[in-house]
């Protein structure tokens, strides 16, 4: 994992005169993480980037978010953008309206769970349990240190009670997310949206552990930019903090436009 270089070269020798295709969180990436998840949104310069980019020629974009499609898609509202929502489950964007239907047929399955965590976690202060409609999560960053070894034994009792469920459970950064266990995540979201419109290079952004599905789905051709340095991760790049965002946006607009 290398360190994005400030002037663009290394973009500017992998994109020439190619397409690309963005793909890029929300959460941590366009946005920085808050205490309360609805209150999340992305700065100007973000916003306006990823306008740009998106009305570019040589360029798509996608927001692939683990948030409903509806949160995300009335964010920003750029014409031309891609959304995707609950980790990819679905989608929207020109010419294409993607919804997982193994996973549409489990929204009650997900919404009795919702309220069946709402209640077990009543007594733990700063959870936050949000039906998604395809998938819930189960926050708990506003969780004080005190409780959290508590609330990670609940929330293990929790998860054996769910075991006979089609669901499946996932970790991100002090949220778990639980989603219908279908073979679907943003990896494969973004091989279908290539596969719909058409060749071009992905480039694949984000900061958490879903992400690095995308990273390994853009393949030899493609590049994977982790916001954070991480050992582990399977993402080429990094950029060192969510606030850096901004600056390779626009240096994608330079090397696009
Ligand atoms: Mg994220």
């Amino acid at each position: 994992m290398r360190r994005l270089d400030r002037n663009g070269v290394e973009l500017r020798r992998r994109f020439s005169n190619r397409r690309v295709f963005l793909f890029v969180d929300f959460d941590g990436t366009l946005a920085p993480l808050v205490s309360q998840p609805h209150q999340a949104r992305a700065g100007g310069p973000v916003m306006r980037a990823i306008a740009t980019l998106a009305a570019l020629p040589r360029a798509r974009v996608a927001v692939m978010s683990g948030r409903p499609l509806s949160f995300i898609r009335a964010r920003f509202r750029a014409p031309g953008l891609y959304y995707g929502g609950n980790h990819g489950l679905e989608m929207r964007g020109p010419g294409v309206v993607f919804r997982h239907e193994v996973a549409a047929a489990l929204r009650p399955t997900i919404r009795a769970l919702s309220v069946q965590a709402k209640k077990t976690f009543s007594g733990f202060a700063g959870v936050l349990i949000e039906n998604k409609g395809l998938s819930m999560s189960i926050h708990y960053r506003r969780t004080p240190l005190s409780l959290r070894r508590r609330l990670h034994r609940a929330l293990a009792v929790f998860r054996l009670r769910t075991e006979s469920l089609p669901v499946r459970w996932r970790r991100g950064k002090k949220v778990w997310e639980v989603l219908p266990r279908v073979n679907w995540d943003k990896g494969r979201a973004l091989k279908e949206l290539l596969r719909r419109t058409g060749p071009a290079v992905p480039v694949a952004v984000g900061d958490d552990i879903t992400d690095e599905d995308m990273f390994r789905a853009v393949g030899p051709q493609g590049v994977g930019v982790r916001v954070g340095k991480s050992g582990s991760s399977r993402a080429n790049y990094y950029i060192s903090r969510q606030g850096d965002v901004a600056k390779f946006l626009s240096q994608l607009v330079e090397v696009l436009q």
